[in-house]
């Protein structure tokens, strides 16, 4: 089975991250796509501008509501600390070492792939997907053919272009502007009903804290 594997922050997931999740398992004949918000430090845990672990987890959790195809993996959020994404590839595929996985991220993050831990360790492990935009000026990943022995394992995907990015979300939130449609419905009913970002600290009764989770 081909499975894929969508790491982020998702604070907020966004109708830009479903898009690429849906694009890409549709164009890689994925059989599933795992989404895997990750872990922060635990000092910004209490931030009010940026939400706590459950509540990312509960937003991505959903957002994949209602698509069989779709899933959520607490690894790292149950880590409880940022995690290196050839870790979190590891221990995915330890549970099932029989299917071939796909690690799915944004075209300009891969460009970024000399900084990420072990890169060429990540691509024995995983298809690399670059979700790119329309337009995306592939080049910019040609400096990493020189530096990784897997360069071959990068590939790019083609996504319709979503200008809509989780810090836009979080700035509409504080400016009391509307994110609906932005965000999936149900990811919009815990923002709005936890109160999430209003960057007042204020939290509606009844949201989980990070205790009663990690
Ligand atoms: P932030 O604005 O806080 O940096 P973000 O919107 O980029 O957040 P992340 O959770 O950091 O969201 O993203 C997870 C993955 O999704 C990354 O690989 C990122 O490149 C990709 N991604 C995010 N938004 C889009 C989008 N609109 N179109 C395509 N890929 C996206």
């Amino acid at each position: 089975m081909r499975v894929g594997i969508f790491g982020g922050t998702f604070d907020p997931v966004h109708q830009g991250h479903m898009i690429v999740a849906e694009q890409v398992m549709t164009e890689l004949d994925l059989a599933q796509v795992v989404f895997v918000p990750g872990g922060i430090p635990p000092h910004k845990e209490a931030s009010s501008v940026r939400a706590t672990a459950p509540d990312r987890l509960a937003m991505v959790e959903a957002a994949v509501e209602g698509n069989e195809r779709f899933s959520v993996d607490r690894v790292e959020i149950d880590a409880g600390r940022p995690m290196h994404s050839v870790e979190t590839v590891s221990i995915l595929r330890e549970r099932s070492p029989d299917d071939e996985w796909f690690f799915i991220t944004g075209a300009d993050e891969v460009s970024n792939l000399l900084a990420w831990r072990e890169p060429d360790r990540l691509l024995e492990q995983v298809v690399m997907v670059a979700a790119t935009r329309p337009g995306y000026d592939l080049s910019r990943l040609d400096h990493l053919e020189a530096a990784l022995r897997n360069f071959d394992r990068i590939f790019p995907v083609e996504c319709t272009r979503v200008d809509i990015s989780a810090t836009a979300i979080r700035r509409k939130m504080l400016q009391r502007k509307s994110i609906r449609y932005l965000v999936p419905e149900g990811v919009r009913e815990i923002i709005e009903n936890r109160g999430l970002y209003r960057g007042d600290g204020s939290r509606a009764e009844g949201g989980l804290v990070k205790e009663e989770i990690l």
